[in-house]
C-alpha cells in the first residue's frame, strides 16, 4: 500500500491561500488505513477548514482515488458541488491527486497529504517501507526479503562490513538486512542457494520515471 501523512496543516493553508470554496476527495484504499483519506479524515478537514473561515461544499470517498475512469464516475453524483468549489482537495496520495487533475483541467487541485513510501501495515497504523519498486524483483534470491528497501545502503550482497551484532551499521535500531536473509535462508535450508548466487548489478533502467505498463493496447483519442 501507498503510505501517506497528512500535510502540516499551516502548510496546507498557505498552499489553499488564494481558494474559498472546497470540495474534499478521500480514498476507501490506502489512505483510508493511514487515516488520511477516510470519512473521518474528511469530516476533521472540513471542521477545520470552516474554523478557518473556508466553504467546504462536498466531499466523499472514493472507491479507489487512482482508477480514473472509475472516480470520474463516482464523482457524477457530486456535480453541482463540485461547480460551485473553486478548489478541490485530494486527501489520498499523489496518484489519487493526479486523478483529479487529469478528471478537472480547468480547475485547481492540491494535494492535502504527502506520500511517502510502499510499505505494509505491521501493526495498527504502524507502516514499514518494504518494496522500492525496482522493476526487477529479486525477492526470490534473497529468501522473500527485501535488501534493495531494507538495507540502507540498498546492497545486492551482504552484510557490510559494518554490521555489528546483527544490527544495521547506518540505522542501528533496525536489523541487518542481510543477517534477516542469512537466517531465513537459514531456517529453510537454502544457505547453498545463498553463497551461490552472488546477485548482478540490477538494470536501474527499469527504475526510470515515468513508468507505464498497458496491458492492451492504448486508445489514441
Ligand atoms: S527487489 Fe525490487 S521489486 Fe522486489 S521487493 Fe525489492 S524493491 Fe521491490
Ligand atoms: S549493516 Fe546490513 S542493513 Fe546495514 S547497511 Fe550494512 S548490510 Fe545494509
Amino acid at each position: 500500500m501507498i503510505i501517506t501523512k497528512k500535510k502540516d496543516f499551516k502548510e496546507l493553508m498557505g498552499n489553499l491561500r488564494n481558494y474559498q470554496s472546497f470540495f474534499l476527495i478521500g480514498c476507501s484504499e490506502c489512505a483510508s488505513l493511514c487515516g488520511t483519506g477516510d470519512d473521518k479524515a474528511i469530516e476533521e478537514m472540513t471542521q477545520a477548514l470552516k474554523a478557518e473561515g473556508k466553504d467546504v461544499k462536498g466531499g466523499f470517498v472514493a472507491k479507489t482515488g487512482c482508477q480514473v475512469l472509475g472516480t470520474k464516475k463516482e464523482l457524477k453524483a457530486f456535480k453541482e458541488q463540485l461547480a460551485t468549489a473553486d478548489c478541490i482537495l485530494v486527501m489520498s496520495c499523489g496518484a489519487g491527486t493526479q486523478t483529479a487533475v487529469e478528471l478537472f483541467p480547468d480547475k485547481a487541485v492540491y494535494p492535502a497529504n504527502d506520500s511517502l513510501f510502499l510499505g505494509n501495515m505491521t501493526r495498527f497504523q504502524m507502516f514499514d517501507e518494504r518494496c522500492s519498486l525496482c522493476g526487477q524483483c529479486i525477492l526470490d534470491k534473497t529468501g522473500g526479503i527485501c535488501p534493495v528497501t531494507t538495507c540502507p545502503k540498498g546492497l545486492l550482497n551482504g552484510p557490510c562490513g559494518g554490521m555489528q551484532d546483527g544490527h544495521c551499521e547506518v540505522s542501528p535500531d533496525i536489523p541487518c538486512a542481510w543477517v534477516r536473509i542469512y537466517e531465513r535462508m537459514k531456517k529453510l535450508n537454502k544457505l547453498e542457494e545463498l553463497r551461490e548466487s552472488v546477485l548482478e548489478a540490477k538494470d536501474w533502467s527499469q527504475k526510470q520515471s515515468p513508468r507505464s505498463l498497458y496491458m492492451r493496447e492504448k486508445e489514441h483519442k
